[in-house]
């Protein structure tokens, strides 16, 4: 017996899901220590502190 390779198409599916399902914005904060660009809750790429305490060296490179 032949098997339906879909019951909807894509469109239909990316419709009815709209709103709900997509693509979140991703927030940037400034860091409070060299004011790079930084995303929140993490170590500054750039000078590595976190909370005022330097937790990674940026120096050995
Ligand atoms: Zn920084």
């Amino acid at each position: 017996m032949a098997v339906p390779k879909r019951k909807h198409c894509k469109a239909r599916s990316r419709k009815r899901r709209g709103g709900h399902v997509k693509l979140k914005v991703v927030s940037v904060i400034t860091c409070p220590q060299c004011s790079e660009p930084m995303l929140p809750h993490r170590v500054c790429p750039s000078c590595g502190f976190y909370r005022g305490k330097e937790i990674v060296s940026t120096e050995a490179e």
